[in-house]
């Protein structure tokens, strides 16, 4: 069947993946493979902007690519590879900062939010982020780009460079990529609080065992209203009953919506169904990835040919983008 385009995202390697890396990017990029090209970047640059301590960058890496591997990724017809091997993105980052405002950049919210989580580090790299990433969709001839609700603006960004490349030097080469929003957003974590991440340590990994993820899910905040088992809950405003319309057979989460509300259901229960239904589910992705971690030498196959098929777009690219500025 023809394909409607092509797809490119990127993810940093930030160790073992969790819930909210599943619902928030695995699950579309999986379906994403029935319709278009895609190709998925593990963005280990992007990473060194935030990560001062490399020591485990290399891990991370790999785990990442056996994570979206076990998730469903088809290399065979996918493009799965790491950022750092593809150095043309580099060459295209320089060449894209001469069209970008420095003023823009700064004034992005994700800019200013990491700028307050790290004041001892605000380095150019991060500044310069939204150039780096803007690089990696417009070098592959990306489309569309499959975002959540606060990576928006990066792409409008891109937009923004593209038009901004194109008409100084009167070219078309470069594609205004289209966005396409992700169906969960944000998924929170187990404090039912903040959104599921590795720093907050509220996070529940796809990798851990039967009884590690038992266990996480048994210490998940609920409804903060309902502090007695005869209070009646409210579901709305509880992650656990969020996560459970996921991973629950449709009936269960319909019970459990009616029972919670007249108390017929307690908590301990509820999340005791949860972390059931949620091993259940995850099954299959444990076998997978506790197969591909046997064959170390096949994920790394994969990673390089991903690479060699990345480069060749990427070079084809970089001739149209060095023949429009005019590079010798
Ligand atoms: Fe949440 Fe379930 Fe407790 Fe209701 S019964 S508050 S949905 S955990």
């Amino acid at each position: 069947m023809a394909k409607k385009g092509r797809v490119f995202s990127g993810i940093r390697p930030t160790g073992r993946a969790h819930l909210g890396n599943y619902l928030g990017a695995f699950k579309n990029y999986v379906a994403l493979q029935d319709d278009y090209e895609c190709v998925y970047c593990i963005v280990d640059l992007h990473a060194l902007t935030t990560v001062e301590d490399t020591l485990n960058l290399r891990q991370n890496t790999y785990d990442l690519a056996l994570d979206l591997l076990a998730a469903g990724i088809r290399p065979e017809e996918t493009i799965l590879f790491v950022q750092s091997h593809v150095p043309q993105v580099t060459e295209l980052h320089t060449i894209l900062s001469m069209v970008t405002p420095l003023g823009k950049l700064t004034d992005l919210p994700t800019f200013k939010e990491k700028a307050r989580q790290q004041p001892h580090n605000i380095n150019y790299g991060l500044v310069g982020y939204p150039v780096l990433m803007a690089a990696d969709i417009v070098l592959y001839k990306s489309d569309v780009v499959p975002v959540g609700v606060d990576q928006a603006p990066h792409i409008e960004f891109t937009r923004e460079v593209v038009r901004s490349f194109n008409y100084r030097y009167s070219t078309n080469v470069l594609i205004e990529p289209q966005m396409k929003n992700t169906e969960i957003l944000k998924v929170l974590g187990t404090d039912g609080k903040e959104k599921m991440g590795k720093s907050l340590d509220n996070q529940i990994e796809l990798a851990a065992t039967p009884e590690e993820t038992r266990q996480r899910v048994m210490g998940m905040f609920t409804d903060p209203q309902r502090i007695k088992r005869t209070d009646p809950g409210n579901p709305d405003v509880c992650n656990v009953f969020t996560l459970h319309k996921s991973f629950t057979p449709a009936e269960e989460v319909a019970m459990i919506n009616v029972e919670c509300r007249r108390a017929g259901i307690g908590c301990v229960d509820c999340k005791q169904r949860f972390a059931a239904n949620l091993n259940k589910a995850l099954e299959p992705f444990r076998a997978k990835r506790a197969e591909l971690a046997a064959k170390p030498d096949l994920v790394q196959a994969v990673l390089d040919d991903g690479a060699a098929r990345a480069r060749a777009i990427a070079e084809k690219t970089m001739a149209e983008v060095r023949a429009a500025v005019q590079l010798p």
